[in-house]
Parts: C-alpha cells; sequence; structure tokens
C-alpha cells in the first residue's frame, strides 16, 4: 500500500464511481474539490427535514432551519479555532469575502495617498478588489515580491511596513506553485506597525488545520468548494472587535432591526449584519460535514499524504527531460506541484494530460502577475486531493513523457483570461 490514507476514501466519494469519474486522475483540486457523501447527504438531509428560511420565521420548523445554520456555524469555528461562533460570516466564496473587506474595511481605513500591502502572487481574488479600492481612494497598492523558491520571506514584507500602509492583505498558500508564506511571522510584522492583515487562505483550509488564533490573524477568507464542501459558500472569519467597527457590505432583508422611511436605519450586529438575503444554509450546512469529514480523517494522515504526493510528484516529474518543478514544493508540502516543460506550451500538455484522462490545470491559474513575474507563459498545475494516489501521479509522468515539441497543434488563445 502505498498510501498515507486508507485506501477507501476514495470510495467515499460518489463521483469516482460515476461514468466521467471512473478511472480519471482528477489533479484539479485547487479549483475545486470533489464531495464526499457525507457532504452530499447533509445536504440533501438539510433540503429533505429541516428547508425553511433562516432567522425569520416564529414557527418550530423555521427554528429548526436556524439551529442547522448556527451549528454548521459553530462547526466552522471549531475547525478553525475561533473564539466566537459571530467570527464566522458564511459568504458565497474567498472571492465575496475579500469584496466585502475591501468595501468595508478598505473604505474606512484607506485614503488619498495611503498603502495597502499585498504580495507578489495573489490570485485575482486577492488583488483585483485591492486594486479597484485603490483606485477608487487615491491610495496606491505595493506588492510585496515573492523569493526565488516562491515564498514570500517575513523580512521582505517587514522592510515594506511603513507609516502609510493601512492594511496588508496576503496569501497562506499559492494556488500557483503550493508554496507556504510565514503567514504568523507576517502577521506579528504587521501588528508591529498596527496594520490589519487580511489572509486568504482559500489553498491552506484543505491541507492544514487552520489556527485563526494562532495565527493572531484579524481577517480569514476561505472556499466551501476548496475543502470537499459544496460550491456556492465560503467563510470570512473576522476578529469580533473588528467585525464591530465594520460598515454593512451589502444591505437588504436579515440585516435591520425594523426600519422607517425618515430614521437613521440601526443594523444588527454580528453576522446578520454581513448575511444581507437569505443565506446558502444548505452550503453552510454541507460546508460543515466537510470539515467534519477532514476531521474524521485526521490532519496528520491528510499532510503524510500530501507529503507523499508532492514529493514523489517531484521525484517523477524532476527526473523527465526538459522538465522543471517550479518553485520549491516539497519543502512544505501543501498538495500543489506546478511544472513547465522547456519547449512546450503549458496548454499542449495539458491536452496531453486530458487525453491520458488527467485532469490538470494549465495556465496562469488566475495569478497573470505572478505569472509575468516568473516569466512564464503558464505552467500545469497538479494539485492533490484526498483520494489521489501515487499511481495518479505516476500516470501524469508517462504522460507528459510522451510530449513532444510539434507534437500537439492546439490554437493557443492570445489573451490570457484565465
Ligand atoms: N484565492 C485563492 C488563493 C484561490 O486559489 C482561489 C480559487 N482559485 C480564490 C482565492 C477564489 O476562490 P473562489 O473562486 O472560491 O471565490
Amino acid at each position: 500500500d502505498r498510501r498515507t490514507l486508507p485506501t477507501t476514501v476514495r470510495d467515499d466519494f460518489p463521483f469516482f464511481g460515476s461514468p466521467e469519474g471512473t478511472g480519471l486522475a482528477y489533479l484539479d483540486n485547487a479549483a475545486t474539490t470533489q464531495k464526499p457523501a457525507a457532504v452530499l447527504a447533509a445536504v440533501t438531509d438539510y433540503y429533505t427535514t429541516a428547508n425553511s428560511n433562516v432567522g425569520r420565521g416564529y414557527y418550530r420548523l423555521s427554528q429548526t432551519s436556524t439551529e442547522r445554520f448556527e451549528a454548521a456555524r459553530e462547526t466552522v469555528r471549531r475547525a478553525i479555532d475561533a473564539e466566537h461562533p459571530d467570527e464566522v460570516l458564511f459568504t458565497s466564496g474567498t472571492t465575496h469575502a475579500v469584496n466585502l473587506l475591501a468595501a468595508t474595511l478598505g473604505r474606512r481605513l484607506v485614503g488619498p495617498g495611503d498603502r495597502m500591502l499585498v504580495t507578489g502572487m495573489e490570485h485575482n481574488s486577492n488583488l483585483l478588489p485591492w486594486r479597484r479600492l485603490a483606485e477608487q481612494t487615491g491610495a496606491e497598492l505595493v506588492a510585496v515580491p515573492v523569493d526565488a523558491d516562491g515564498r514570500v520571506s517575513a523580512d521582505v514584507f517587514a522592510a515594506a511596513l511603513g507609516p502609510r500602509v493601512r492594511l496588508a492583505a496576503i496569501a497562506h498558500v499559492s494556488n500557483v506553485l503550493g508554496t507556504v508564506n510565514p503567514v504568523r511571522e507576517m502577521i506579528a510584522q504587521a501588528h508591529r506597525h498596527g496594520v490589519p492583515v487580511v489572509v486568504d487562505g482559500a489553498q491552506a483550509v484543505p491541507h492544514r488545520q487552520v489556527d485563526v488564533r494562532a495565527l493572531d490573524a484579524d481577517f480569514y477568507c476561505f472556499s466551501g468548494h476548496k475543502v470537499y464542501g459544496p460550491m456556492g459558500v465560503g467563510v470570512l472569519y473576522g476578529r469580533r472587535d473588528l467585525l464591530a467597527e465594520l460598515p454593512p457590505y451589502q444591505v437588504g432583508g436579515g440585516t435591520v432591526k425594523g426600519v422607517s422611511l425618515t430614521e437613521p436605519v440601526r443594523y444588527l450586529t454580528g453576522p446578520p449584519r454581513f448575511e444581507a438575503g437569505t443565506p446558502d444554509v444548505a452550503g453552510a450546512v454541507g460546508l460543515a460535514a466537510a470539515l467534519s469529514y477532514l476531521d474524521g480523517l485526521g490532519w496528520a494522515g491528510i499532510r503524510e499524504h500530501d507529503r507523499t504526493l508532492v514529493r514523489h510528484a517531484v521525484r517523477v516529474l524532476g527526473a523527465l527531460d526538459g522538465v522543471r518543478v517550479v518553485g520549491d514544493p516539497a519543502r512544505d508540502p501543501a498538495g500543489i506541484v506546478s511544472f513547465v516543460v522547456e519547449g512546450i506550451h503549458p496548454y499542449d500538455v495539458g491536452g496531453q494530460l486530458d487525453r491520458h484522462r488527467i485532469a490538470a490545470r494549465c495556465g496562469v491559474h488566475c495569478a497573470s502577475v505572478f505569472l509575468d513575474d516568473l516569466g512564464l507563459l503558464g505552467t500545469v498545475r497538479l494539485s492533490f486531493g484526498v483520494y489521489n494516489t501515487l499511481d495518479d501521479v505516476d500516470r501524469v509522468a508517462e504522460a507528459v513523457a510522451g510530449v513532444r515539441p510539434g507534437f500537439w497543434t492546439t490554437e493557443h488563445p492570445t489573451t490570457r483570461f484565465l
């Protein structure tokens, strides 16, 4: 047995028993993960036994639904070790969470001539909201450069902190290279300057037990669908005292206690202030089931599984002529390995993998600023989930070994919109 999690893990995922999933090496987990039966069952069970709107009705069913929603919040709180459940806001995903923060925290803190820090490796979802805020406010957005090994050093980050910096937004794990930033040290440095930090944890939460208190994170965002939960739900963790200072984002049903046309509007505090309209209750319930599922697998096994697959991938790909693994993903594995094949466009490699029933992402991974900085047209990215095997990796190596320059004749997109 070459796995570090039980081989039965794959059986937990009905997708792999479907016609599309059978025999597929699904290696695009950084884009989205497959869903275990426990998650599908939790969603179905919610809709079958408790479906009604939350926080509104005074009948029993509505209370049941509200209780399920709040139980999901508590499960998330426990999973990330937040102090209070009301520090967990449900959003539609990481993108929504960052936009919420840019429009509330950002608008409150940032003015003309101020600075905001991001890192040079940000996904567009943790770049464009700040970029737009900079344009709207006359502030400056500064990208802290990434080291040669694909990480941001805490010292380089510290050197960028200064009197004009009002906030920082940083990736925990790179969705391009799978490298892990020293976020705890970066946050400590920022706090020395009184700068709050937003962490984009979209690629961290599926691969390590994140503890927002140990990190001393002010805000921490992630997506449900990348951590084996449903699409359409995500989390914004915010420290209670910091959330209390934020204005509402979207306003509407559920955010106020009584409104008149003339009196000043009094918005609620806590999650209802930020969860306008009907939330994705089933999504939250499914996300909680996903986090419980991972907890049941055990983080030690998940980490070991990641380590085994990443190191194996680095070894077998590195042994191929003309193949270069980008960065140093084996140093502190987080389930992602990016590589390039000399003289061959990443889309050609991706096409070849697809012919071998291997699903892997190729291109710029919504991070063209980073790819430009790396001097690359794109990469081929393997991103692992708990159900992947060493055999999946070996299949990639075999397929890549068969790729020759000019072998493939795809028309490449000229604009890199991905
Ligand atoms: N940040 C990172 C690092 C990501 O990898 C992604 C998804 N690729 C996002 C943000 C955006 O997540 P979502 O599309 O779920 O909002």
